[in-house]
């Protein structure tokens, strides 16, 4: 099914929905671990999993593995992620080849980072320069059957020069086919809420789905946030800052962080949540039960086709 129809039904019905990002891990342990946790955090009601694609094609047989595997054997609407690093047509079409014989039917289409250890992006030859002409070969190759998602940065993208451009760039990429927005991680609420606004008045209608990366360890959010320049509100350092050595109490925070998040943009009219989950479990659940969008108790009921389900939690 497409991403976009799913969207609209929950819109249509008012209702908060959300959906789960994950990388594919380096070892096949790790690949066998990620899949039941697939089919774990399938319990949480996700409207949708992606799988993103490794920054230079480093992982592109194993995104389209995991997401044919999600898909398949877990029965969970899975979004693919595509780059253009490092990507000729040929790979590309390849790649959407296999996803369509797959039935995957949704594609997150980027221009992608830079591969490992190279400082600026640059088009490999016969490739595609912006995330707008990928979204365009799609729909000149694969017509209507692929629902198509783009990235958003509410603090605009690191390269733009000035936000309004990123917005006219954002604009081009929805004007040119893409369904829907999933937006870069983001902790400045007030920031992102009048980011949506200037959405909405660029004539940019689209669907947005919220990026919300819980902090998981002290060293991952100051790795990330460093790396994406991300604003990081006063409070939250200072909250952060005498806690930073313990673990768990940065944990608990994060967690209670994202709920007061996710409270003010459900106030402000977003239902759409995107969860950069790590790949990790139990953060992402506490804070679906924190804001009772999935009740505990259901989650433990063993299913009916597989009593194992609730005994393999993280
Ligand atoms: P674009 O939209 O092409 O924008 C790239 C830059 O070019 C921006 O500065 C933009 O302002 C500018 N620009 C765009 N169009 C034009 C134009 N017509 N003329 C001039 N300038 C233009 N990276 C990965 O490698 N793998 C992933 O799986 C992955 N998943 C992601 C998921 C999400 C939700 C997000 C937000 C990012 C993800 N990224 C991923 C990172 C992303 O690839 C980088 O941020 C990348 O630098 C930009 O990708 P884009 O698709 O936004 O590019």
């Amino acid at each position: 099914m497409k991403i976009i129809d799913k969207i609209n039904r929950a819109t249509e019905e008012n209702r908060p929905f959300w959906s789960f990002e994950y990388f594919p891990p380096k070892t096949q342990q790790g690949v066998l671990n990620l899949f039941s946790r697939f089919e774990r955090m399938g319990l949480l009601n996700p409207e949708f999993i992606d799988v993103t694609w490794g920054a230079g094609g480093t992982t592109s047989d194993l995104t389209l593995e995991i997401c044919t595997t999600a898909k398949a054997s877990y029965g969970l609407e899975t979004c693919m992620h595509l780059t253009c690093t490092n990507m000729p047509k040929k790979k590309v079409d390849d790649a959407l080849k296999i996803a369509k014989e797959n039935g995957i039917r949704n594609i997150l289409a980027l221009r992608g980072d830079p591969p490992v250890g190279q400082a600026n992006w640059s088009k490999c030859d016969d490739g595609f320069t912006y995330a707008v002409d990928l979204v365009r070969y799609i729909r000149q190759e694969y017509g209507d059957f692929f629902c198509i998602s783009v990235a958003g940065y509410p603090e605009g993208h690191l390269d733009s020069l000035n936000k309004e451009d990123d917005l006219g760039f954002l604009k081009e990429k929805i004007d040119a086919g893409a369904d829907y927005i999933v937006t870069q991680l983001f902790y400045d609420v007030d920031m992102f809420i009048s980011w949506t606004k200037k959405v909405r008045e660029a004539g940019i209608q689209a669907p947005i789905l919220t990026g919300i990366m819980p902090i998981q360890s002290y060293q991952g959010f100051k790795r990330m946030t460093t790396m994406c320049k991300t604003r990081v509100p006063n409070g939250i350092i200072e909250a952060l800052d005498p806690i930073k050595d313990d673990d768990a109490a940065v944990k608990e925070y994060g967690i209670d962080l994202a709920v007061s998040m996710c409270r003010k943009l459900l106030e402000n009219g977003v239902l759409g949540f995107h969860f950069y989950t790590l790949n990790l479990e139990k953060t992402t659940q506490a804070i679906l039960e924190k804001l009772e969008f999935v009740n505990a108790k259901d989650l433990y009921r063993p299913l009916p086709w597989n009593t194992s389900a609730h005994k393999h939690r993280e």
